[in-house]
């Protein structure tokens, strides 16, 4: 982790210095979940001074907000000598996918982090806590904290209140709790339609939180789950099963979106209530929350990827314009630039909209050390030395990276014709254009200086060729190269051993940095011009392997595609510009 500095505090940080000084966590026991209170207690002392965890639903593929989540959380628990769940929050058995799971688990690893801990992989599913889950209901009920209610999701909604005005309570709520157990029993059997009935927590209807308004905790959905089946017929509600498998792993610290901070008095009643009645172990978790990642210019739902994906708008998760981190990977991004890019972004508790270009720097940042230097010519016209014999060929050398004085020198030829970038010859220069016009003195980087003396142009008026005669004395590396003073310096391959590439120019997906802001349909704002294909020229010597990368001097990053590249047949990915051009 080169890229990886001193972690810079922040209020979470402060939080977890303050817990551990206080000892709020000392002596806390460990049993695998979701094992019960009572063997918790008996356990060893957790070798972990932190729990965290990072509880993706598998319903889609992870995006760049998830992984602000995924390095704060992991993050902490390596800082802390702690250990970070991956937990598949799989309660809702409709969207829910074994493809997702997989996918998911890959991108973390990939991104450079490990849920395992002295041989044990904490990776959990909250499906494997149904049973538990479902005990804990009935519990809840026998204590009169939960009762089973038939009203109409409707009739719930409508007695619910608003912000101002309270709710108003269920002609079921005060039913006997054994009632409720029988209901519950019968719902949990398959005896109840959809939507027939609920079970609700039994809290205060009158409540200014209107999720401590009797919230529900079990609905019925006879649905099959990716891992349980038909074994189960209702579910339970996100808001209630998220705090449970919290406790029931131990984690200390649930760190979570802000959007979630109305929920935690929920968090924290639930919790307590089931540790009074022994059904938890104690320390409880507790939840803290930040300001999620909103990036300009892209969308993060993951709903509205998909529909990207199963309309056709993209070539699927991993398309190089998706900011999903297959996508970025794809597109050329490194797990330690993607690191880089959330350290940067820090931890806050305010809401705010990140410039796109901040993600792309940390690509540069990144990569400037360490990546392969190599020339490419995208838009190439041919250079011919008119005064260079036929038939020579000079090799010229270069450093593979000019920031390590220990790397290897690479060389490629040098011959009368050449291909150069179209945009470094004009027949008529702009101001200060120090690159290749008639009578212009210039140098072939690695090579000699040549000077221009003209063009070629075909019957429709277009120039085919450019024309220079190089200076014998002024080869780079030699007495004679600094004999001729130049201003501009240009890229160039040789025409008759250049490799020939396809190279795709992303843009942005979307062309409006709010692409989901107001009511407006998100898909009306994508880029029609987010990817142009060139067919470029490539040194000699670069193999693009799946996945291989360089900075092609002057232009940029490139990957190989690490999908449809071969040394045969090059597919390459313009990961960033070597400058910022949105600005
Ligand atoms: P989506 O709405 O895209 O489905 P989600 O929050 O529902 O996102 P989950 O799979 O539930 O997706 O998210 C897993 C974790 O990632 C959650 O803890 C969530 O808070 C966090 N997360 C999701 N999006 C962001 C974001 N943009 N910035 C920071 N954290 C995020
Ligand atoms: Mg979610």
């Amino acid at each position: 982790m080169t890229t990886d500095t001193v972690p810079a505090s922040n209020f979470l940080r402060t939080i977890i210095d303050n817990d551990l000084g206080s000892g709020l966590y000392q002596n806390r026991r460990w049993a695998p979940p979701p094992s019960p209170a009572e063997v918790r207690q008996a356990g060893e002392i957790d070798p972990a001074r932190i729990r965290t965890r990072f509880p993706p639903e598998p319903n889609g593929y992870l995006h760049i907000g998830h992984a602000k989540s995924i390095c704060l959380n992991f993050g902490l628990a390596r800082d802390y000598q702690g250990i970070c769940h991956l937990r598949f929050d799989d309660t809702n058995p409709e969207k829910e996918e074994d493809e997702y799971v997989q996918a998911i688990a890959d991108i973390v690893r990939w991104l450079g982090f490990d849920w395992t801990q002295n041989g044990t992989e904490h990776r959990y599913f909250a499906s494997d806590y149904f049973k538990t889950l479902y005990r804990f209901a009935e519990s809840l009920v026998q204590a009169g904290y939960a009762y089973v209610d038939e009203q109409s999701a409707d009739e719930m909604r409508a007695t619910r209140g608003t912000l101002t005005e309270p709710g108003i309570n269920s002609p079921w709520r005060d039913r006997p709790a054994a009632e409720s157990l029988a209901l519950l029993r019968e719902m949990r059997a398959g005896r109840h339609p959809d939507g027939s009935m609920a079970l609700r927590a039994r809290i205060d209807m009158g409540s200014p939180n209107i999720n401590l308004r009797d919230p529900v905790l079990y609905r019925i959905r006879h649905a099959s789950h990716h891992r349980t089946g038909d074994a189960w017929c209702i579910y339970p509600m996100y808001a209630w099963a998220h705090p449970v498998e919290d406790a029931l792993e131990g984690i200390t610290h649930s760190i979570c979106t802000l959007e979630f901070e109305d929920q935690r008095p929920f968090y924290d009643w639930i919790l307590r209530k089931l540790a009074e009645l022994g059904e938890l172990a104690e320390p409880l978790p507790h939840q803290h929350e930040f300001a999620r990642l909103n990036l300009s210019y892209v969308v993060t739902s993951k709903r509205k990827l998909r529909q990207l994906v199963e309309e056709g708008h993209v070539s699927g998760w991993d398309d190089p314009r998706m900011p999903t981190l297959v996508g970025l990977r794809r597109r050329g991004y490194t797990p330690g630039a993607i690191r880089l890019f959330c350290e940067r972004l820090g931890v806050s508790k305010s809401d705010s909209r990140i410039d796109y270009s901040l993600l792309e720097q940390a690509l540069r940042d990144d990569l400037d050390p360490v990546a392969t230097r190599a020339v490419a010519v995208l838009d190439p016209i041919r250079l011919v030395l008119t005064n260079f014999p036929a038939d020579r060929t000079e090799m010229c050398s270069a450093p593979s990276n000019p920031h390590d004085p220990q790397s290897t020198r690479r060389e490629f030829p040098l011959t009368r014709e050449l291909w150069i970038e179209r945009d470094d010859f004009r027949e008529e220069p702009p101001r200060k254009y120090f690159r290749l016009y008639p009578g212009n003195l210039v140098r072939l980087k690695y090579g000699y200086v040549v000077r221009c003396t003209g063009c070629v142009k075909n019957a429709q008026g277009e120039i085919i060729e450019v024309h220079a005669e190089y200076l014998p004395d002024t080869r780079s590396g030699t007495p004679g190269a600094d004999s001729v003073k130049v201003k501009g310096a240009i890229t160039w391959v040789s025409t008759a051993h250049a490799v020939p590439a396809e190279i795709r120019l992303y843009d942005r997906l979307f062309a409006d940095p709010h692409p989901d802001g107001g009511d407006r349909n998100f898909l009306e704002a994508l880029n029609p011009d987010s990817c142009r294909t060139v067919r470029a020229w490539l040194e000699p010597g670069v193999r693009a392997e799946p996945g291989a990368s360089w900075q092609f001097e002057r232009l940029g990053y490139f990957v190989a595609d690490r999908e449809l590249s071969s040394p045969d047949h090059p597919i390459l990915n313009r990961a960033a510009t070597l400058r910022d051009t949105w600005a």
